[in-house]
């Protein structure tokens, strides 16, 4: 990833050309709340903090929030991380959506990017999962912000050509991939068009990756702003387009939580990149659909499908495992087959039990966030999907019965979260946290049917091993913190 970092061009003067610079920044944590409590558990690792989340928030999100840094940056807060953030606080919150709202007075279009709401892979989702992903990332994101998203952050920027489709449909114009993501040449300097079906197309911007890769991996490279500025960003530049004073765009790309939590301090550093060090060496800093509005893009583009940032044989590293992690990876093939089959059987029950109560379960399903949410009520959510009036008491129980499957299904979607398979066993918290979401599914399920989807589960389950400690999914699935015994079926001991 790391090349031509230092390359020896001579520094271009500041004066020769329209140059920019975007700093963006994908914050997100993996929701690692107890599906039956709500409650983050204690993690030791933070220390002297409560969890991760608290750490994090010191070091990076609040001092971050405090210097303005997300008025100035493009970025993207994932919805589970913002919904925390809102919750545990709501004063970095605020000042994050109000930095953003500075943004948008003053240039008239956003700085903040929606997220496929689970972090899902989903190149890796059907058709059906990939729009309920979308749009609700979509309803989450005008919640928060009070208007609509254009640009979209893809996890892991794993991409196919359905999802940028469903996401042009949706109203999204832009997002951004990595450089070797693109099948056919290209110049980093400026945002890319992908043709879609039936006439859509998708804005692409491709980060550099040599000046990402320094940022998040070189120490050396984030000490001085002034050096960065002056050194490292000019030589990025393409000396065609400076000579002529054609516009050219410097994207760095990198998770946010490099910007004082990998980093310490790192959010002083983008602090001055941003308000001095660049501006002093003529590079304007702006967001991507402000120079979308200013530069569209004009050049087509064809893509690697499917294809991420941190995998190098498509997304196989979050499907059946490859040598992108250490040790044996067939796992992963193992744990997804077990939660795909899990949500099959369940989307059978879904669609069985709510074609009475329901005019259309999955465009129900795509409009829930907002019910769960408490954003609108049962009545109102109703009054839309409902294919009867709620008029008597066993009406409503059927309606909180069909409530209880659209839970299940919310939680189904929290089990593909990437994080289950981004690392290299399955003796770690971020599996453990997808199979405690099934079994969260699979608990709502049976409270609102009394149909047992556990048993068939936990054998899937048995399947997928540990390299590193030979536990089977089924043993930490047993290992699960105990719940009340009415809300799973019994669990036949091997
Ligand atoms: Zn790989």
């Amino acid at each position: 990833m790391v090349t031509q970092l230092f390359s020896e061009q001579p520094l271009l003067s500041s004066k020769t050309g329209h140059t920019y610079l975007c700093m963006h920044g994908h914050f997100y944590q993996p929701p690692r709340e107890d599906p039956f409590t709500g409650q983050l558990p204690n993690e030791p690792g933070a220390a002297p903090f409560a969890n991760f989340n608290e750490k994090i928030t010191t070091e990076c999100y609040r001092p971050n929030a405090d210097a303005g840094n997300f008025e100035s940056m493009s970025y993207d807060l994932g919805p589970t991380l913002a919904s925390w953030l809102e919750r545990s606080h709501p004063d970095v919150y605020r000042r994050i959506l109000a930095s953003e709202r500075r943004h948008m007075q003053r240039y008239g279009v956003s700085n903040a990017l929606a997220q496929a709401y689970n972090h899902t892979i989903l190149p890796l989702a059907n058709a059906r999962d990939k729009r309920t992903q979308i749009l609700w990332g979509l309803q989450d994101y005008r919640h928060r912000y009070g208007h609509d998203a254009h640009g979209m952050w893809l996890a892991e920027t794993a991409v196919d050509i359905e999802s940028l489709d469903i996401m042009a449909q949706s109203g999204i114009t832009y997002t951004v991939l990595a450089p070797w993501q693109a099948a056919t040449p290209i110049d980093c300097t400026e945002p890319y068009i992908v043709p879609l079906y039936n006439g859509c197309r998708m804005t692409v911007f491709f980060y550099n990756a040599p000046l990402s890769g320094g940022i998040s991996f070189d120490w050396n490279v984030t000490n001085d702003a002034d050096v960065f500025a002056s050194s490292y960003l000019p030589s990025h530049l393409v000396p065609d387009k400076s000579m002529n004073r054609e516009s050219q765009l410097l994207l760095i790309a990198t998770d946010g939580e490099l910007y004082g939590h990998h980093k310490p301090w790192r959010d002083k550093f983008l602090n001055y990149l941003m308000n001095s060090g660049a501006p002093n060496c003529g590079f304007e800093v702006c967001s991507l659909e402000r120079y979308m509005s200013m530069y569209p893009a004009i050049r087509e583009v064809r893509l690697h499908v499917p294809s991420a940032w941190s995998c190098a044989h498509g997304v196989a590293r979050w499907n059946f495992g490859c040598s992108c992690t250490e040790g044996d990876s067939s796992w992963k093939g193992s744990l997804r087959m077990a939660l795909v089959c899990l949500a099959g059987r369940s989307n059978l029950l879904f669609e069985q039990y709510t074609q009475d109560t329901l005019k259309d379960p999955w465009a129900a399903r795509n409009d829930y966030l907002a019910l769960r949410n408490g954003w609108e009520t049962l009545e109102s959510f109703w009054g839309r999907h409902g294919k009867y009036a709620l008029t008597d008491e066993p009406s409503l129980k059927k309606a909180r019965q069909t409530q209880l499957l659209l839970e299940a299904q919310y939680y189904l979607q929290y089990s593909f979260t990437s994080c289950g398979f981004f690392f290299e066993d399955l003796d770690r918290i971020e599996p453990r946290n997808d199979i405690a979401f099934a079994r969260r599914a699979i608990s709502l399920i049976w409270q609102a049917l009394g149909i047992d989807l556990q048993q068939d589960f936990v054998h899937d389950l048995s399947a997928a091993r540990s390299w590193r400690t030979h536990l089977s999914g089924a043993d930490l699935y047993r290992q699960l913190p105990a719940v009340s015994s009415d809300l799973l079926p019994p669990l036949e001991s091997v």
